[in-house]
């Protein structure tokens, strides 16, 4: 949607344009894709605001509404369908709707001269011939010859792991069992679930609180707001029951509420670019390359900035804002060359200011409280568990300008689209990738890109109700020892073991372009077209083969198996993760230029390139 966009917009630019073809292939739904498609439940919810999802860019040729161009000022004047205020969370199918009608009106205003085609339908290959590319569709029951290609594919999925093969071998021996692959909630047969059987759940992410959702309210539970203010879940005898656990035992945490506009540009206290820089040099100069090791290097920077936030935010609520202006000054001034400040140097900088009680804000001992302790029995671990989540809601709900813990994670959030500029394209060493790949993101999702506040209580009101259940931390999920079973249980908890008739992998894949099972992207790879990003260490040669599509910097122009740059075939989203971060953000916001519509402006102007005005820019159809 961002490119068909900012390629309209560049084709009014272009005078020689007409005969222009665009043709937009997806194969579940024009606009909305497979993510917001407009069949699906409205229980799934966006994990945006409607005041800020927008897919429109600042200067989009579509005329703004009197007050704006947001999901919310769209559902404002609509004939039909729900209105939303700018703090709902709209369900997905709602945005859905916006983004198709997006795209029947981006359609609609092409410039003269320029068509846009959709097609419904699967793009199985692409190869070139006849210079330029012919795109297969359905298996070769369609071709399409074109100019020029961009794969905007999004989320695919993945061959199972070993691990995943053993359960899904399990689960064929044995009749009655069932196991659910890693897919979107709204692609799992959850309806198939029998009522009041136990379900493993393996996550405790957002595609978590989808199953949840789908398995609660989807299933004719209610949510009743008791005269205490605790919510109370009403269920319906149609639930199953779920046995949900992960590494950390602990699920997502709530987003807190917004004091301000919504924003996506990192106004970062230190992790600045030339800070970045400046750590390149000391790196290269130390170890020969500018990678960064990210743990060594940026965390202690990123914590710096959360310490910025939380002992601020601390100090203002106790004393005031002058107070709190005074700390966030004097802790600046303290910051060194390297963008951290010493450890005792916070602490007396919190006492001096009035704060000296407060626990530290570190990232890995929030995302994994329960770490290294065991419980005496489920029902300690479920007290303590909903303790956590009861005090989390409460924080989210008092919002950034008066929870510290929130104004820190909040900070960690907002420093997600300065990552890239760190992370992408090798900028760090090959283990470090692997390291923050592995070890930082799922933390700091986990603390900064949870659900709203009113889903985790909602969580909080399952638990207290028995319809879920969190075993306990380092949950492990077997094949059950007993016929007919999976088992799930925490070591760290006695008694916690719980045997299940069906597994739900609760996760959405991730990218990993060896192990995809789009039949594009397998034959793409097979005729070298395409290629796996492998980062290297200069120095050492080390390799860290990533996963992601390779593709070089902008305008984001495929690499071949040889290494040669596409003149015709560009990447942008999901595809590219972990070549590139943060590239799963597929929503902008009102007025504001995103990283995804300057990418996609990128891919824009080079789709137009250097042969705009030549005649083989014609697409042929
Ligand atoms: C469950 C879920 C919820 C999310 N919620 C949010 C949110 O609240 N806010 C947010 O900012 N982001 C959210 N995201 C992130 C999401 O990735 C982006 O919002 C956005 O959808 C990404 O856009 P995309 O076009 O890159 O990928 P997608 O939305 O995945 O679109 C790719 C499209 O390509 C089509 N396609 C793929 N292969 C082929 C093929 N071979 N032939 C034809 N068509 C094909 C698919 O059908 C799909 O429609 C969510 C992601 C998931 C998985």
């Amino acid at each position: 949607m961002s490119v068909l966009e900012r390629l309209l917009i560049r084709l009014r630019q272009v005078p020689a344009a007409a005969g222009v073809v665009i043709w937009a292939v997806d194969q579940v739904e024009h606009g909305s894709g497979r993510i917001w498609r407009t069949s699906q439940d409205p229980w799934l919810a966006a994990n945006a605001t409607a005041a800020e999802l927008t897919i429109r860019s600042p200067d989009s040729p579509l005329a703004a509404g009197p007050d704006g161009d947001s999901l919310a000022a769209w559902s404002a004047h609509q004939p039909v369908g729900p209105r939303f205020g700018p703090h709902d969370y709209p369900p997905r199918r709602d945005y859905g709707r916006y983004l198709h009608q997006v795209f029947e009106q981006l359609r609609a205003a092409a410039p003269a001269g320029v068509r846009v085609r959709p097609v419904l339908g699967v793009a199985t290959d692409l190869s070139r011939a006849g210079g330029g590319l012919v795109l297969t569709l359905d298996h070769g029951r369609r071709q399409l010859r074109v100019n020029r290609a961009v794969l905007a594919t999004g989320h695919s999925d993945l061959e199972p792991t070993a691990g995943q093969r053993a359960l899904a071998a399990h689960c064929d021996r044995h009749p009655g069992l069932r196991y659910l692959r890693p897919s979107i909630a709204a692609d799992m047969p959850l309806d198939e679930l029998p009522a009041g059987e136990t379900v493993a759940v393996r996550g405790l992410g957002l595609t978590f609180y989808d199953v949840v959702a789908c398995l609660t309210t989807g299933r004719g539970g209610r949510f009743q707001r008791e005269a205490d203010g605790r919510l109370r879940y009403l269920a319906s005898g149609r639930e199953p029951r779920l046995a949900a656990g992960s590494r950390s035992g602990l699920p997502f945490l709530a987003r807190p509420e917004l004091t301000g506009p919504p924003q996506l540009t990192p106004h970062p206290v230190v992790l600045t670019e030339s800070l970045v820089d400046r750590l390149r040099e000391r790196a290269a100069g130390q170890r020969g390359s500018g990678q960064l090791d990210f743990s060594a290097e940026i965390e202690p920077v990123i914590q710096t900035e959360l310490d910025h936030a939380y002992y601020g935010c601390a100090v203002q609520l106790r004393r005031g804002r002058r107070a709190g202006e005074q700390f966030r000054s004097d802790f600046r001034a303290a910051v060194g060359r390297w963008g951290t400040v010493d450890r005792a140097r916070v602490a007396q900088l919190a006492a001096g200011h009035g704060v000296p009680d407060l626990a530290e804000p570190r990232i890995a001992a929030l995302a994994r409280p329960f770490s290294g302790q065991t419980f005496a029995r489920p029902s300690a671990f479920r007290d303590r568990l909903t303790c956590l989540l009861r005090a989390d809601v409460a924080a989210a709900r008092a919002g950034t300008a008066a929870s510290p813990l929130k104004a820190a994670m909040e900070t960690l959030r907002s420093l997600r689209p300065a990552l890239p500029g760190i992370v992408d394209f090798g900028g760090l060493l090959p283990q470090s990738q692997r390291d923050f790949l592995n070890r930082f993101a799922p933390m700091s999702f986990l603390l900064s890109a949870g659900p709203p506040a009113a889903q985790v209580e909602r969580l909080v009101a399952l638990l207290e109700a028995g319809i879920v259940e969190v075993p306990g931390p380092s949950a492990r999920f077997s094949p059950g020892d007993r016929p007919g079973s999976f088992v799930v249980c925490s070591p760290a908890v006695p008694g916690s073991r719980r045997l299940a008739r069906t597994l739900v992998e609760a996760r959405a894949p991730g990218g990993d372009l060896p192990k995809d099972t789009s039949p594009l992207l397998r034959n793409l790879r097979r005729t070298g077209l395409i290629s796996e990003y492998v980062t290297t260490d200069p120095v050492t040669g080390e390799r860290y083969r990533t996963g992601g599509l390779a593709v070089t910097g902008a305008p984001y122009r495929v690499i071949d198996a040889a290494g040669r740059p596409a003149e015709d075939l560009y990447a942008i989203g999901v595809l590219t993760q972990n070549t590139r971060w943060f590239t799963q953000v597929g929503t902008g916001r009102p007025g504001q230029g995103s990283p995804l519509c300057r990418d996609a402006d990128a891919i824009a102007l080079a789709l137009l390139g250097p042969t705009a005005a030549d005649d083989t820019w014609n697409l042929a159809g």
